[in-house]
């Protein structure tokens, strides 16, 4: 075998040494940087990773000179010193040097049983970790002759004595942890926390502290914020006469310690001296750090120090903390924090400290998580909301119908669909958790049951927990955490906002999602569907007249009664934004989703419009469409039924004068859905031209309004020149234009949206991350084609694409102004608009 030249390498920890964080590892560089700032690290040495590397791949670890360095009867610990602490790594050696010789000094100076309990777990570890023989034979508890026992056992299996040469017992050591990280189950891990495929490993040679000893010893750790809040509060534990970070049975808090007294209450000189190595951590390595000390004999030693474990909430806080008090910059704090954890902070969460018993696992289309009792029906749902009782909506899939029950539960959890489907899009407007095509779970609605994974039976008001982050569906009512918008939280997002260069409103259809939408300051709303406003029970059966109507007078007739619920609508929006941007969608869903689908439904309709049912049944069956996706919606309604868009259009205008008289002025936008030919916006432009001219001569009032198109078809981006000649704005609804891209029913496809993610036949689920490659070269096309006839012409997306920082970068690189998404998503898309941005 080759010598290894490399292992002569090896650099002594000390202020000035040569140590990088790639060569020899985050572990190596952390203690360093402890020694610069003076604290008692026990001397160290690091080995860089191309000598692990070399020992990995066969060649023998020459230790003397390491060993040397340590000089005679040394005790050292091994440990792992990856490039990323995230990466794992084998667990740490300690002790290692122990022979005859160290455990006969040992007993003088600490005493028998101390010195055999050291020398017992170091040849248990050794020969379980190192020499790879059966746990089973040495796992006996500290005892008379339990270390001849071991050594005996050793040497039988071994047919050797228990290795005596310190130098010998480190090259093992090495041997072993470096092979330990090649193999493949730690390579899965690694890769799956985010780690290249040739990741390599330093290790990190320590002087052992001993936590054992006359007077105050042990070993214990020690951090000084909360890691679930965030806030200052020091916990750790502190064990006597031990080592290492396990402590167990004995552990004696370093706070309020029930059974005993604490660190602080034993030694407060102690105590303070570590507050002020963490002070010192937190000051100059600028980051919360959790130490890992030995005492001996009074007298302190930091073995190691890591960043403090933190959930997203406490991740905010402490960022800001350190901002607040000058340790780091601002932009800093902002890069700390990760996007996406903001959602978690905006809803009740389950408790990640609580046990979980999960029924089964969907897609977590909207984020937090719920307790109630299990309905199955939109009417039950109400009826339990109206028993002031919380309940979850259980469906197969939900339909427009469902949106009041959606309101009256806590969470909606759906068999079907993915991540645009009805139930994930409304879930997430209106901030209730929700998990969609959880193929887990079988839903039988007459029986009232959903069957679990393992035949697991639910029925209707048993208790389960809806966790939508993460997508478990969980047994009772789990622990949860608080949503956290506290002071820490906004003032991230203001420094967000000062950085980032692309805007950010809400889609927001309701009072309610605009009022969410300024509590998480959007700047406007970029999409307020208006169809969800003719499903309140008064509206319905107006809607469901004008859509019988026979001539185009009865029509006229039925819209003036909708004309002044939707002004108030409008007002009601014009008001809470305050003179903040409003872009109001007009009518978009084919009209037979306001009519009944069954008998008992079409029976009602009957009576309410005093027909007879055979005409409505008939009208009804005229109304439905084979592909109602692709059929009579959107501006195709407004161009063969223009008085609706006529009615909304006048509402629009008729609540701007009377808001802008009240408060600020308004500049409504008004926006035609599913445009696929320029000369649709000119007929539906003409016409609300003049409602705008009559409005105005009506109620002798000025102001203006910006007229925009939606770029949801493919040939809508591909003709946006033309479009834009007529448009103010151009918004790309980027949940039609997947839909429409790849040919694929926006709720259909989550059945097997798995399968194909699954087998790469796409890297993502499109209606989640927007598709660059195909969607996005639609919409480059559009943006650079709208913009080439019209300079400023405002450009944005308004599909569920536009909360996600992946489709917030394209959109940022693409020039466009804003993005618009759930009211909910607005911090996320704020903060990762300003990681863009640095
Ligand atoms: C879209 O298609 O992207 C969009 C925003 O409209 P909707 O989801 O209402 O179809
Ligand atoms: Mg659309």
């Amino acid at each position: 075998m080759q010598k290894n030249e490399e292992l002569e390498d090896f650099v002594e920890l000390s202020p000035g040494a040569d140590v990088m964080v790639a060569r020899h590892g985050w572990r190596a560089k952390c203690l360093q940087r402890l020694i610069r700032l003076d604290l008692p690290v026990p001397h160290t040495i690091a080995l860089p990773c191309e000598a692990v590397r070399a020992i990995a791949s066969g060649q023998m670890p020459d230790t003397r000179a390491l060993a040397a360095s340590f000089g005679p009867n040394f005790l050292v610990s091994v440990r792992s010193s990856p490039e990323n602490p995230e990466w794992g790594g084998p667990g740490t050696v300690l002790n290692v040097g122990m022979n005859d010789i160290v455990h006969q000094a040992l007993i003088e100076s600490h005493g028998r049983e101390a010195a055999d309990a050291l020398y017992l777990r170091f040849v248990q570890n050794y020969a379980t970790h190192v020499a790879r023989l059966d746990p089973d034979m040495f796992h006996d508890e500290p005892g008379p002759d339990a270390l001849s026992r071991a050594l005996a056992a050793y040497e039988a299996e071994m047919d050797e004595p228990f290795p005596q040469d310190p130098a010998r017992q480190m090259g093992e050591v090495l041997r072993s942890m470096a092979r330990a990280w090649e193999g493949t189950t730690a390579r899965l891990l690694r890769q799956a926390k985010g780690a290249p495929i040739d990741a390599v490993l330093g290790l990190v040679v320590q002087e052992m502290a001993l936590g054992i000893g006359p007077g105050l010893s042990g070993s214990g750790t020690m951090q000084f914020v909360d890691s679930v809040t965030g806030g200052p509060r020091i916990t750790g534990r502190f064990r006597g006469q031990s080592q290492g970070r396990k402590a167990s049975v004995e552990t004696l808090y370093l706070t309020c310690d029930p059974r005993g007294a604490s660190l602080e209450e034993t030694s407060p000189e102690v105590f303070e001296e570590l507050k002020r190595y963490g002070n010192a951590c937190r000051e100059r390595l600028r980051e919360e750090m959790q130490l890992e000390f030995a005492i001996e004999s009074g007298k302190v030693s930091i073995i190691d120090a890591v960043r403090v474990q933190r959930s997203s909430r406490a991740a905010v806080k402490i960022a800001v903390a350190l901002a607040e008090d000058g340790v780091i910059s601002r932009e800093d704090a902002l890069l700390r924090v990760e996007p996406r954890a903001l959602s978690e902070l905006l809803h009740y969460q389950v408790d990640p400290r609580a046990p979980r018993d999960r029924i089964a696992r969907g897609i977590g289309a909207s984020p937090g998580a719920a307790t109630g009792k299990i309905v199955f029906t939109a009417a039950a749902a109400q009826a339990a909301a109206a028993r002031d009782e919380r309940c979850i909506l259980v469906r197969r899939e939900t339909v427009p119908e469902d949106i009041r029950g959606m309101h009256a539960a806590v969470a909606v959890l759906t068999e079907r669909g993915g991540m645009t489907s009805h139930a994930a899009v409304i879930a997430r407007g209106l901030g209730l958790p929700c998990i969609v095509g959880c193929a887990d779970i079988q839903i039988n609605p007459r029986e009232r049951v959903f069957r679990g994974p393992a035949g697991r039976l639910f029925r209707e008001g048993e208790v389960i927990t809806v966790d939508g982050t993460n997508g478990e569906v969980l047994v009772g009512a789990a622990e949860m955490l608080e949503p956290a918008l506290d002071d820490g939280f906004r003032t991230l997002l203001h420094w967000a906002d000062n950085v980032r260069d692309i805007g950010v409103r809400a889609n927001a259809d309701t009072p309610d999602d605009a009022r969410t939408a300024r509590m998480f300051e959007a700047e406007g709303i970029g999409l307020a569907r208006t169809e969800h406003m003719f499903f309140d029970e008064d509206r319905l059966t107006v809607m469901r007249e004008m859509i019988f109507a026979d001539t185009a007078n009865d029509r006229r007739v039925a819209l003036e009664r909708l004309l002044p619920m939707q002004r108030a609508d409008f007002m009601a929006l014009f008001d809470i934004m305050a003179g903040l941007p409003v872009c109001i969608r007009l009518f978009d869903p084919p009209l037979h989703e306001f009519l009944p689908h069954d008998r008992e439904g079409m029976r009602e309709l009957a009576e309410a419009l005093d027909r007879p049912l055979s005409e409505v049944t008939r009208r009804v069956e005229a109304l439905s469409e084979f592909n109602p996706m692709l059929g009579m919606r959107g501006v195709r309604l407004g161009v063969t039924v223009p008085e609706i868009y006529d009615m909304q259009a006048r509402a629009i205008f008729e609540a701007t004068v009377e808001a802008s008289r009240r408060g600020a002025p308004v500049v409504p936008e008004v926006m035609i859905p599913l445009v696929s030919a320029a000369r649709e916006v000119e007929i539906v432009k003409t016409r609300i031209d003049a409602v705008a001219s009559a409005v105005k001569t009506e109620m002798k009032a000025e102001f203006t309004y910006r007229l925009g198109v939606m770029v949801e078809t493919p040939r809508a981006a591909l003709r946006a020149g033309e479009i834009a000649e007529h448009a103010h704005f151009l918004s790309f609804g980027t949940n039609d234009l997947t839909q429409m891209t790849y040919g694929l029913s926006r709720d259909d496809a989550g059945r097997f949206m798995s399968t194909y993610v699954n087998q790469g036949v796409y890297a993502e689920d499109p209606f989640h991350i927007l598709d660059v490659e195909g969607v996005g070269e639609l919409l480059l096309i559009g943006a650079g084609r709208g913009r080439a006839v019209s300079e400023d012409v405002t450009i944005s997306v308004c599909g569920e694409h536009g909360g996600n920082p992946e489709s917030i970068a394209f959109c940022r690189a693409a020039g466009f102004d804003y993005v618009s998404c759930s009211p909910f998503r607005v911090p996320v898309a704020r903060l990762a608009a300003a990681h863009f941005a640095l």
